[in-house]
């Protein structure tokens, strides 16, 4: 009998690590062959930098593979702490993991791209990210004032990042299609992909047609939108919209989870931040549903073209 339970507790044991290295989200391929988790952690907010090390061990805990950080957010040593946490502890190897930091735009120089990357890396802990962006179009000088440096130039140094290993895929955000295009003409590597903002209040139907036709990921940010209150405060949606409430209802699952599946039902990732662990939990439990087709034309019908950052 004994030797019997201590079979079904081991069975017990190797059952929840297999599940939880799996991770919860399915993977996408990139156009490099990599994959990319189909949902990943969010982990802007400058006055919540201390909470991202619980925040990583809490998201890997609930099944996410994949965290969204940059230079910019000042939190890629407490994100390096969590990392090291789940890989210590033998919850993942580190090849479990798709990490994506950004390149700033103080640092957008061909031969400024490397460096700004093995800072990051040095910060984070670590030998190479997944994911490397160019955070913005828009370069500028330290002191922020805005520069001219052409894209294409920084994406050489991109893909220097790329040749040396240092990241195993690279992207750009908040790019538009001309700036792709340009990138693409003077460029072996199509960006593997263009992280923007999307969620219900603003939809960019034509931007992420222009990027899948290119065979570029779209990574959606702010992916709540409106939806949530923001810092600054207005435009918040209202959360109790009949249509919203119904298909809520009939999924068992909260309007937050509706969203972030509009958002993969058009084969987007999502990228939703939190730093509370039941709300982490809740936004990556939404690989058991589907929204039919008049579902998503619903979510998408409170578009307003309207964008949280300019
Ligand atoms: P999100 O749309 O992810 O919203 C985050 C807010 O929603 C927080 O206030 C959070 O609070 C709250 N929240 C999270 N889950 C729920 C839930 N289930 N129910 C109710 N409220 C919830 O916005 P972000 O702007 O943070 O975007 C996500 C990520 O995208 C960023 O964190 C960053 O990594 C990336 N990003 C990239 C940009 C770029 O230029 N490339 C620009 C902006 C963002 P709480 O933490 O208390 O749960």
């Amino acid at each position: 009998m004994k030797l019997l339970l201590a079979t079904v507790a081991a069975f017990a044991v190797i059952s929840t690590i297999s599940a939880a290295v799996r991770g919860k989200a399915p993977t996408k391929q990139l156009n490099d062959g990599n994959h990319i988790p189909s949902l990943g952690l969010g982990s802007f907010g400058f006055d919540e930098i201390r909470k991202m090390r619980q925040a990583v061990w809490d998201a890997v805990q609930a099944g996410y593979r994949h965290i969204d950080t940059a230079a910019l957010y000042g939190n890629e040593v407490e994100i390096g702490k969590g990392i090291a946490d789940v890989i210590k502890q033998g919850i993942v190897k580190r090849e479990d993991l798709f990490i994506t930091t950004k390149l700033w735009n103080d640092k957008h120089g061909r031969n400024q791209v490397v460096p700004a990357l093995r800072e990051s890396l040095q910060k984070l802990g670590l030998e190479y990210v997944d994911l490397y962006l160019i955070h913005s179009p828009e370069a500028t000088d330290a002191q922020g004032n805005t520069i001219k440096v052409d894209v294409a130039e920084t994406w050489q140094g991109m893909e220097e990042a790329k040749r040396l290993g240092l990241a195993r895929s690279i992207g750009v955000s908040n790019f538009n299609i001309e700036q792709i295009d340009r990138i693409i003409k003077n460029s072996n590597f199509v960006p593997s992909v263009n992280q923007i903002e999307i969620h219900p209040s603003n939809t960019k139907e034509k931007e992420v047609a222009d990027c899948f036709e290119r065979g570029i990921v779209v990574v959606a940010y702010s992916p709540f939108g409106f939806f949530v209150s923001r810092a600054g405060g207005g435009n918040v949606v209202n959360r109790n919209d009949p249509k919203l409430l119904n298909i809520a209802r009939k999924y068992n699952k909260s309007i937050n989870q509706v969203i972030l599946r509009y958002e993969l039902d058009r084969d987007l990732i999502p990228i939703p931040k939190s730093t509370n662990p039941q709300r982490i939990a809740e936004n990556i439990n939404v690989f058991d549903f589907q929204l039919t087709p008049e579902e998503i034309g619903i979510v998408g019908s409170f578009n307003q073209n309207k964008s949280i950052f300019d």
